[in-house]
């Protein structure tokens, strides 16, 4: 490390490897309101930040490469379309530095799951590259320079459970006294598109085939509250739900398998396919994943805990 600045924080940037750890996310309640003239639905939606990891490495270097090992490996591209290598580029653009680094990304959010684990790549990125190159910025910038990669990216910078607003960029921390969930992570074979899910759940409002839409998020905040896992269970929403499983009619098999093993309830992730479900407790969620796992519905099951801390080095 650099000497401090006057707030503590390193400003010469890191001599050795940075290696930040950045959650997924998953929707407690996520309501889509209509499209707006910019081409983005306007959200009210609750992010919850859960124990499923990427870690990404910054080591200096004299141009910006990127490699990985995990979850994606072959399928996702490491060129100028990453938003690892968009996120790096913006940071250096803005703070006028070269954009030089050596990145190794170590991926277990699973691609296109409905989890964000483009945009926990961004935060993550933004917190290493800063690190690295002692530029200094705070959570906030990080969150804003973040917000013009992807929507999710302000909350995968802060973490915990946060009200998203405008397109989900926006971004205020739940103020709830702590308690941890215990979630339940069905894996799904292929991802996918949440552009194509959008155009599906506008499709099914057009055709007058799809639910009421959920609205604001008071009833799923105030069930955060009394910290009651029953409760909470009967608050989760999701609106793009009927559009994932329109898409992917086993979905439907996910989530009926789910409550069948005793989860309180369960819901599509986001714009899916990956299914969430809540348990009681940490037993009560390795014994539905192990459940989970013997039906075959899923490629994978996995338990995880929530909230958990955005971005951080470790
Ligand atoms: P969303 O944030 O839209 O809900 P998601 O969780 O469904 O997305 P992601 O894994 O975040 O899915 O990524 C969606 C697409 O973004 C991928 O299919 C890929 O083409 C592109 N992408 C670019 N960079 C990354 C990255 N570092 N990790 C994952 N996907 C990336």
């Amino acid at each position: 490390w650099g000497p401090g600045g006057d707030d503590g924080q390193p400003r010469r940037g890191a001599t050795g490897p940075v290696r930040v750890r950045v959650p997924a996310k998953i929707n407690l309640h996520l309501g889509v309101g209509p499209l707006r003239p910019d081409g983005y639905h306007e959200l009210n939606t609750v992010y919850h930040a859960i124990s499923i990891h990427d870690e990404l490495t910054a080591r200096h270097g004299d141009t910006l490469t990127l490699t990985m090992e995990g979850e994606g490996t072959g399928e996702l591209a490491l060129d100028e379309t990453n938003l690892i290598i968009r996120a790096a580029r913006a940071l250096a653009a803005h703070t006028r530095v070269p954009a030089h680094a050596r990145l190794h990304l170590r991926k277990q959010i699973p691609l296109a799951g409905g989890l964000a684990g483009g945009s926990a790549d961004a935060a993550a990125t933004l917190l290493a590259c800063d690190t690295l190159w002692g530029t200094g910025l705070s959570r906030d910038e990080l969150a804003d320079i973040g917000a013009g990669l992807g929507s999710d990216v302000p909350f995968l910078v802060h973490g915990g459970t946060a009200l998203g607003t405008g397109h989900g960029e926006t971004v205020s921390p739940v103020l709830a006294r702590p308690s941890t969930w215990h979630w339940v992570v069905a894996v799904a074979d292929g991802g996918l598109s949440t552009p194509e899910v959008y155009r599906e759940i506008d499709r099914l409002r057009d055709a007058g085939t799809a639910p009421a839409a959920l609205g604001s998020a008071d009833s799923l905040l105030a069930a955060l509250r009394q910290r009651d896992p029953a409760v909470l269970g009967a608050a989760l929403g999701n609106d793009l739900q009927p559009a994932a499983v329109s898409l992917r009619p086993a979905l439907a098999d996910v989530l009926d398998a789910g409550r069948a093993a005793g989860a309180l309830a369960g819901l599509v992730s986001g714009s899916g396919p990956t299914c969430v479900f809540l348990a009681t407790d940490a037993a009560d969620a390795r014994r539905i994943a192990a459940e989970l796992a013997t039906t075959g519905v899923c490629r994978e099951a996995r338990t995880a805990h929530g909230p958990v801390a955005g971005a951080r080095i470790v």
